[in-house]
């Protein structure tokens, strides 16, 4: 068997061999699937795993835009449009220095399953630029957006590739490139999600994202007889996934003793209140600071620099900040330390080897394909009011959140239970999988 799949994954490094993380995102759900797929007469021959190794469709452009200076900037802009057998490409936008190719497939490739498992009709996309808006004005993001709308508008639409938010693109980034698509096509559409709720977008999609990692670690827990009432978490990140993230954690009882940026963490070992976090949703998310400001605040927390939040003792961890931030040895200090339950709210967040720790130590691990998939479930919410014309209630929107996440996590229970673990990552593999699978077949080699 490890012959077969090494030899799948020297077949798609052939073709991908300068695309580290998108190698990275193969091999994780080739070692899930190869053996699956053997046993399984419908699949042979068809190459589907191959397939679906290449995306559809990649676009890039040059984004030209003038700074407050005059000064001509140049950017590069990308969608990858990954795999459409189950609804039209679906996925986020990121706007950061070190956006690339690699990057964007191994990020489109998670989506496709990850979309799956929602049980909503959406194929798999994701794009962005290496535009980064930190100490940019509002208005040189609006002028890079609306020129990366500029070209971007004519490859999407509501009915071919719906594109939203991720890292560096978040509500105001969202409103200029819509409002800049309405003015090219003349038209009020469904065509990004993550839209103002007043002009089209769906209540609870800021939160989604977080509150649906949470719900996946409680229904975690809860599998087992436990709750996250009276736990310790540590968080990375303080962005729009690590706020609700927190947020969430507070509403279950939780107790949450970290957060992060780029350049640090706080460890507050009172925990980090309702009011401590909005003080943190204000730094981050009005005065577009860093999160080392929290102790202006708050004197009694400690600032690490450049250092992560892994080597904090907790019950549950949950990394919210981006790809490869927790890595083997991180993953051994959240053991020896007693933590249990590690959810992904950042796509990618645990390296490889930091995934095996967690699997030989038998703690729960949910893979960001599945905890965090409340994101893009409430963006598939938002393009079905947008259709029929029509918003549901924050308590609707919640609800429905609540019961996909029930349901993702009972589909990785139907595939990832083995003898004494229950491998959540298998799960999602093999079940996100079928169904994308059996409509590629169905649709013939297109
Ligand atoms: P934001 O831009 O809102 O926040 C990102 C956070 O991560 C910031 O605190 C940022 O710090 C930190 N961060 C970024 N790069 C690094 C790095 N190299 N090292 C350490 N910290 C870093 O993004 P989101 O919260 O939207 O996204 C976070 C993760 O969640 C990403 O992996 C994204 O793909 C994933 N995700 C997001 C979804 C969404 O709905 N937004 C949906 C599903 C997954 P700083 O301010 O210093 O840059």
């Amino acid at each position: 068997m490890q012959k077969k799949i090494s030899g799948f994954l020297r077949e798609i490094e052939k073709r991908n061999s300068h695309e580290p993380e998108f190698m990275q995102a193969v091999k994780e759900v080739a070692e899930d699937l190869i053996p699956y797929i053997i046993k399984q007469d419908i699949y042979h021959g068809k190459n589907i795993l191959m397939r679906m190794c290449e995306p559809e469709r990649v676009l890039m452009f040059r984004v030209n835009w003038v700074d407050d200076k005059g000064e001509i900037r140049v950017n590069r802009g990308y969608r990858i449009e990954m795999n459409s057998a189950i609804g039209p490409y679906k996925g986020g936008l990121r706007f950061h220095p070190s956006v690339n190719l690699s990057i964007l497939k191994f990020l489109a490739f998670e989506q496709v399953f990850k979309n799956s498992l929602t049980t909503l009709p959406m194929g798999g996309g994701k794009g962005g630029s290496d535009f980064d808006p930190k100490n940019k004005s509002d208005s040189e993001v609006m002028r890079f957006c609306q020129s990366f709308m500029t070209e971007l508008f004519r490859h999407i639409g509501p009915n071919t590739d719906i594109p939203a938010g991720d890292i560096g693109v978040g509500g105001r980034e969202i409103g200029y490139m819509f409002g800049q698509y309405k003015r090219l096509k003349n038209e009020f559409t469904g065509v990004l999600t993550g839209k103002g709720v007043s002009w089209g977008g769906s209540l609870i999609r800021p939160e989604a994202t977080g509150y649906g990692t949470v719900y996946f670690a409680e229904d975690m827990l809860n599998y087992e007889g436990n709750s996250l009432k009276g736990k310790t978490v540590t968080i990375s990140g303080s962005g729009n996934v690590a706020q609700y993230a927190a947020e969430k954690c507070l509403h279950l009882g939780a107790k949450v003793l970290t957060m992060s940026d780029s350049n640090g963490f706080i460890f507050d070992k009172d925990g980090i209140n309702e009011d401590k976090l909005k003080h943190i949703m204000f730094l981050k998310n009005v005065k577009r600071s860093r999160i080392s400001e929290y102790l202006k605040k708050y004197p009694n927390a400690s600032y690490m620099r450049d250092k992560k939040p892994w080597g904090i003792k907790c019950d549950v961890a949950l990394p919210c900040a981006t790809q490869n931030e927790l890595d083997h040895i991180d993953a051994k200090n959240l053991i020896a330390n007693g933590c249990y339950c590690v959810a992904e709210g950042a796509n990618m967040p645990c390296t490889i080897k930091a995934i095996s720790e967690f699997k030989l130590n038998k703690i729960f691990y949910a893979p960001g394909k599945a905890s965090n998939a409340g994101g893009v479930a409430v963006s598939g919410l938002e393009m079905a009011q947008n259709s029929l014309r029509y918003s549901w209630s924050r308590e609707e929107v919640d609800e429905k959140l609540k019961q996909i996440m029930i349901n993702i996590h009972r589909s990785c229970l139907e595939y990832g239970k083995e003898k004494d673990y229950i491998n959540y990552g298998k799960g999602a593999n093999i079940s996100s999988f079928i169904k994308v699978a059996d409509a590629m077949l169905a649709q013939g080699v297109v």
